[in-house]
């Protein structure tokens, strides 16, 4: 293991267990093995057999059992005993017959339970296995709460500490995110040489707060601090304040932080710091566990002092639902967005992860990086590894460019269906479809759409895949270019119109693409003419995807929808207009793509410019 974790000693299994496990065999053996021994050597017989021994006078001694009603007697022929038994009967002349053959005979004395045995039995015995049982549950519920063996331990934080070199992850295994780099390169920093910093009267920020859509690279971040710095490094998720009990969170942020406080100048790392930092609402009957235990952060964070050094980290992909009050100055005050990678940072974190795998060296992983536009950290390390896989299932030893760009497509759109046969007409009309997207793009922007296209279908439910290409990142949209984009959401569906003259269900995420994007612009981007600078929208969670809530009365409501349903008409109709035009490109690429299944996009451009 490379992190050591302090907290993670198994406790021993209580002694009472092993007495307990030797005192259940002792009992088996009592009450079943002994009586199962003793009975097989006892013999059973009918009374008649009985009265037959005793008259041949080979009866020695009989023992009558009342309680029973069993009659024991042991017989000797020939010089060899055997223990009998049977039934009691209404034989007036039994003891007769003994006297007269004089047979040893009596009865047995009915047992009488001491009263010291009683009590044992009924009281003390019962309360000594209670007590027993309610305290190896109550050991349990200790330890499962987050304490150690032995007494109760409730409210103790389960936060690991991480010890330098310990997780082995750097800054340079962070590909890209240099702002982000150089703001924690500075705390670090700050660690080490404290004095430099309190000589000049800076203080360092008490808290940081890492900011981003998922798969970024926030945790790798914070492991990558904890790596480089010289200091220990509590890490705990925010999901493990949240407990079943009221005060058990907030309980558990006081250990946190005095532990803290006990080994300064040190780093605390929160990750998924929403789960305890939501905003306090007005409701009656909310969250009192969550809200105690945020109000319990807030004062923890208040109350250390900064000078000597700990350092909050934090990080969350919803920061619009923290809490105001922890992101004022003095709690959370530097914030680090770690967003998407741009291009050169995913040709970076590619690198980072191919360093990993064996690979040739002729992989061209700035082309990948423009195949893979929009994805993720996770996402690219993911490309990566499946490109590996793919290697290996192929019998190389090597991943090459090839296995790289499979594995996009599988990362993004999942696995080739292998057993899933499009029908040669269904094959034809996602042919058209997809061109007719690529087309109109293509004749907007004069430049090649699309990376690559397939009518392979895949795992994901997708019938055909087009990789778009953006050569260059941008910030600004402008009106044409959002106007463009719809018309190409629209193409698909206009190409099938105009070549088959019916509609097919293949539109559906298009369809959706566009009327989010024409709503935007006309809710958000203040891009109709109607409505002016007004927002009618807002957007909550801008990191994971993007909720928007209308806030406008109903005649607007109404109007809205009127706008939208116009843009996208206008749109489709250009878009329809386009492919008129264009009728003998598209039989032409979509006879391409048809017979060949793929189509890259250079050879969409030669073949639209011949
Ligand atoms: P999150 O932002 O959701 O916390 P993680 O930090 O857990 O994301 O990232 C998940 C994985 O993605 C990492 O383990 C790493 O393999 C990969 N990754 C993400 N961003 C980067 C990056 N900038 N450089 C290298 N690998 C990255
Ligand atoms: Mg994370
Ligand atoms: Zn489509």
């Amino acid at each position: 293991m490379d992190l050591e974790e302090l907290k993670n000693k198994k406790p021993k299994r209580p002694v009472m267990f092993y007495y307990l496990i030797a005192f259940g065999i002792l009992m088996v053996l009592n009450f079943v093995l002994v009586p199962w021994m003793t009975e097989g050597r006892i013999k059973e017989t009918t009374y008649s057999d009985f009265v037959k021994q005793v008259d041949q006078g080979n009866v020695e001694q009989v023992e009558v059992q009342n309680q029973t009603y069993t009659i024991y007697y042991v017989v000797k022929v020939n010089g060899k005993e055997q223990i009998c038994k049977t039934g009691i009967m209404d034989d007036p002349e039994l003891l007769a017959r003994l006297e007269q053959k004089n047979v040893k005979y009596g009865a047995e004395i009915p047992k009488q339970q001491s009263p010291f045995l009683a009590l044992l039995l009924t009281w003390v015995i019962p309360i000594v296995i209670f007590i027993v049982i309610g305290n190896i549950l109550s050991k349990k519920m200790a330890k499962s709460m987050g304490g150690g063996p032995g007494a109760m331990m409730f409210g103790k934080s389960n936060a690991k500490v991480y010890v330098k070199s310990a997780t082995g992850i750097k800054f340079s295994d962070v590909a890209g995110e240099d702002e982000a780099k150089e703001l924690l390169t500075e705390i670090v920093d700050y660690l080490h040489h404290p004095e430099m910093y309190r000589d000049i009267g800076a203080q360092m920020p008490k808290g940081a707060l890492l900011v981003g859509p998922p798969g970024t690279g926030k945790t790798l971040l914070a492991k990558a601090v904890a790596g480089e710095a010289n200091v220990p490094f509590f890490s705990i998720s925010g999901s493990e304040f949240v407990e079943m009990f009221v005060g058990m969170g907030a309980a558990k942020v006081r250990d946190l932080f005095q532990q803290a406080n006990e080994k300064a100048p040190c780093i605390v790392f929160i990750d998924e710091i929403d789960t305890i930092g939501k905003k306090r609402d007005g409701n009656m009957g909310g969250n009192d566990e969550r809200e105690q235990t945020l109000n319990q952060l807030l004062t923890e964070m208040d109350g250390f002092d900064g000078s000597k050094g700990v350092v909050i980290l934090a990080a969350t992909n919803r920061p619009d639902s923290l809490d105001p009050a922890l992101l004022r100055p003095g709690r959370f005050d530097r914030r680090i967005p770690v967003e998407l990678p741009d291009l050169q940072g995913r040709e970076e974190i590619l690198k980072v992860h191919a360093k990993k795998i064996k690979i040739a060296d002729n992989v061209d992983f700035n082309a990948i990086a423009k195949a893979a536009s929009g994805a993720s950290g996770a996402e690219l390390a993911n490309i990566v590894n499946e490109a590996a896989l793919r290697a290996v299932r192929d019998g190389r030893r090597f991943a090459n460019q090839a296995d790289m760009e499979e594995s996009i497509e599988v990362v993004i759109a999942g696995y080739q269906k292998k057993n899933r046969v499009l029908s040669e007409k269904e094959k034809l009309i996602v042919a058209y479809h997809e061109i007719g997207h690529a087309l109109v793009a293509a004749k907007q922007s004069h430049s090649a759409p699309v990376h690559k296209i397939t009518i392979i279908p895949r795992t994901s439910g997708a019938l055909g895949y087009t990789m778009q290409v953006d050569e260059e990142e941008h910030f600004l949209m402008s009106k044409e270019e959002l106007e463009n984009k719809i018309a190409t959401f629209t193409g698909g569906r206009a190409a099938e119109e105009l070549i088959f003259h019916s509609i097919t269900t293949g539109a559906s995420n298009d369809i959706e693409q566009a009327t989010k994007l024409a709503r935007g612009m006309i809710t958000r981007f203040g891009m109709s003419d109607e409505f002016d600078m007004v927002a009618m929208e807002t957007v909550s969670n801008q990191y994971l995807g993007g909720d928007a809530s209308l806030a406008c009365s109903f005649e607007t409501q109404t109007q809205i929808d009127r706008k939208v349903v116009e843009l996208v008409r206008k749109q489709h109709e250009k878009a329809a207009q386009i492919l008129k035009e264009n009728i003998m490109k598209l039989h032409e690429l979509a006879k391409y793509l048809y017979e060949n299944e793929t189509i890259t996009g250079d050879e969409f451009m030669k073949i639209l410019g011949e």
